[in-house]
């Protein structure tokens, strides 16, 4: 039995939450009702952030602002040049205040810091990349409908834009849909998770020192039902760009159905790791324990599921099990942390939940497996499970939380069938020397992005989005932009064109 954790309280424990208003038409304010929601901090048990929580009537507020803003504001008028610079000033801001960020991030989601400084790191990344495209945004011109027709497709920004965020990357989800929304011009009313909502409104503040005008972004806090639903279905918004779970996204899609919204949806996934006994097994070791427990598992991205072959599967697995024994799970404020602490009790219990019923289906536990004990927060062993089939749920659904789950091929098609039986398709990896295998790997398996002797990189250059059930469009690469304009086609003609139906 492993001695508990013993967690460490940081300075905020002795202080009193940090309170959040609603950013609404460039103003701080509270909700007319005076509800707040308390969010208390998973790795350590105490009440860190106190947000004003939204209703209703906050949401008419919001998106009237938004709508403003849209229709009568600066924002969708201005150069691009001069809408590039305000996203060039907030990235600068987002750098200068990378550490508070990082350390909000952790302290809300219990993700390790040193983690959080990478996302944030890369969300500074994400609005220049989306600087520098505001600048190349641009239409078509045809000048080959004959001498009289000059035909100019512009792209002018879509609208208001209703942004819905989950509670695993705070910052750097927001990061991948609002610089580009503003890039194009856009407005947009933003809901985070109830549950992490500080950075969001920390990036609030930043947009406004960065110039950005009021009403622009309007920032609410409050639950899914009251304030995400809302957005959705509010018919002055033109589009909703969503990331959470599939679940939540078909609502979503049904609800922005009703004056037809553009949507964009980024859903989860259960991404398979495909060992081939060619790899380098060090590395490809090292990557399964990363993609299984990077941010405790909870990561749309997570390689859930090991698929190796079995001429190879002990002694790799003998390997798999030794370096998951040296992952450092605890304190998310540690630096030397790597899986910190999980998001709630309920969802502990539902993570714990899958280890059990995969146990009853016939699968065993390899290493790890339960619960943490701990003198504050909430921590689960990076677990890994042996003997799991393919009609397990443990195999099928995302599970969410530091589990990996292996299962065995002998063939490459039997591969290609386990990595692609499920509902999703977000993303894969494949570990061979051999070109062809990787190749056959990336062609055949039914996802919207394939690691090829690597795992979870990314680039903001790099589109990202799902196949099948794991959503709905692109984020990132050099449409991200285009996706929150609409086209308008512009026919010209020379001179007044006459006699041309029945007179
Ligand atoms: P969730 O679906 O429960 O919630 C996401 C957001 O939707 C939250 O802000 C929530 O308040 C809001 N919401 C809830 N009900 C709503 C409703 N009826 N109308 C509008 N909004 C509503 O997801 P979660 O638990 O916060 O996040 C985890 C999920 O997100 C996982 O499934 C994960 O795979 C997915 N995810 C996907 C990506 C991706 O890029 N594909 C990235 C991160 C997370």
């Amino acid at each position: 039995m492993n001695a508990p954790l013993n967690i460490a309280m940081p300075a905020e424990a002795s202080q009193a939450p940090k309170t959040y208003k609603l950013l609404i038409d460039g103003k701080h304010v509270d909700a007319r009702d005076g509800r707040s929601i308390e969010r208390s901090s998973p790795g350590h048990g105490f009440a860190v952030s106190r947000y004003a929580q939204a209703g209703a009537a906050e949401v008419e507020a919001a998106v009237q602002a938004a709508h403003k803003a849209f229709e009568t504001g600066p924002w969708p008028r201005m150069k691009a040049s001069e809408r590039a610079a305000v996203l060039l000033k907030a990235a600068d801001l987002i750098e200068t205040q990378l550490e508070e960020i990082a350390r909000l991030d952790a302290l809300e989601s219990g993700k390790p810091i040193a983690q959080a400084r990478g996302e944030i790191g890369g969300a500074v990344d994400i609005w220049r990349y989306a600087a520098s495209l505001a600048r190349t945004l641009h239409g078509e011109s045809y000048a080959n409908l004959g001498d009289s027709m000059l035909g100019v497709v512009l792209r002018e920004p879509i609208g208001v834009v209703s942004i819905i965020t989950p509670w695993n990357f705070p910052l750097l989800i927001i990061s991948q849909k609002l610089p580009f929304a503003l890039a194009a011009g856009c407005t947009a009313v933003v809901k985070p998770s109830e549950m992490t909502s500080a950075s969001t409104f920390v990036l609030g503040d930043i947009l406004l020192e960065a110039g950005l005008p009021a009403g622009v972004v309007n920032i609410l806090a409050g639950l899914g039902s009251d304030v995400g639903a809302p957005m959705v279905s509010h018919p002055l918004v033109e589009m909703v760009s969503f990331t959470g779970s599939t679940r939540v996204g078909k609502m979503t899609m049904a609800a922005a159905s009703n004056s037809l919204k553009k949507v964009s949806m980024e859903l989860g996934g259960k991404n398979g790791q495909i060992v081939f006994p060619d790899a380098d097994l060090e590395a490809a070791a090292d990557a399964a324990v990363f993609g299984g427990f990077f941010n405790a598992g909870e990561c749309c991205n997570a390689g859930s599921r090991l698929i190796v072959h079995e001429a190879i599967a002990d002694d790799f697995l003998g390997a798999v099990k030794a370096l998951a024994g040296k992952v450092r799970v605890g304190d998310p404020l540690d630096d030397r942390t790597k899986v910190g602490a999980m998001i709630s009790a309920d969802h502990m219990e539902k993570v714990a939940g899958y280890v059990t019923a995969a146990k009853t289906d016939g699968g065993s536990v390899y290493s790890g497996g339960g619960r943490l004990a701990s003198n504050a927060g909430q921590y689960l062993d990076p677990t890994i499970v042996r003997n799991v089939t393919e009609d397990m749920a443990i195999a099928r659904e995302e599970v969410f939380g530091p589990v990996l789950s292996v299962l065995t091929f002998e063939t490459i098609e039997k591969a290609l069938h386990i990595a692609n039986n499920t509902p999703y398709g977000l993303s894969a990896g494949v570990w061979s020397a051999s070109i062809d295998t990787c190749m056959s790997v990336a062609r055949g398996v039914r996802s919207g992005t394939v690691w090829v002797n690597t795992f979870m990189e990314g680039y903001p250059e790099l589109p990202f989005g799902g196949y099948k059930q794991s959503g709905l469009g692109r984020e990132l690469g050099k449409r991200a932009v285009e996706d929150y304009t609409e086209e308008k086609t512009i026919q010209f003609h020379r001179g007044q064109r006459t006699g041309w139906w029945v007179g």
